[in-house]
């Protein structure tokens, strides 16, 4: 997000107040949840709603971020636990590139 983009956020956190948006953030998360749900059920017809949803959702997560504190540290650690994850299920994994293992799970 650009920050023309965050400055428009700050200025909602700012006008709404903080525990407005936190409820906005539980119901677009809700939203979403509904909109996998139904695409579960239905199919690639509903993608599009999906695509909506989770733009609402990460714009609500920017905010909360503003809000929380940045969770960059959180995520990569998150990240590298869930790669070793992988790796150890899986240990020819270790030994391919992210495109290879992309292509071989797209199969
Ligand atoms: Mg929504």
């Amino acid at each position: 997000m650009d920050e023309r983009q965050l400055d428009v956020l700050r200025s909602a956190i700012f006008k709404y107040g903080e525990q407005a948006q936190i409820y906005m953030a539980i119901e677009e998360m809700a939203e979403l949840i509904h909109a996998l749900s139904k695409h579960k059920r239905y199919g690639r017809c509903l993608e599009s709603k999906v695509r909506e949803e989770m733009s609402d959702v990460i714009i609500m997560l920017e905010q909360l971020k503003m809000m929380f504190g940045r969770v960059d540290e959180e995520v990569d650690k998150k990240v590298k636990r869930l790669d070793k994850r992988l790796r150890e299920e899986d240990p020819a994994l270790a030994r391919m590139s992210y495109v290879e293992r992309y292509r071989r799970w797209n199969r």
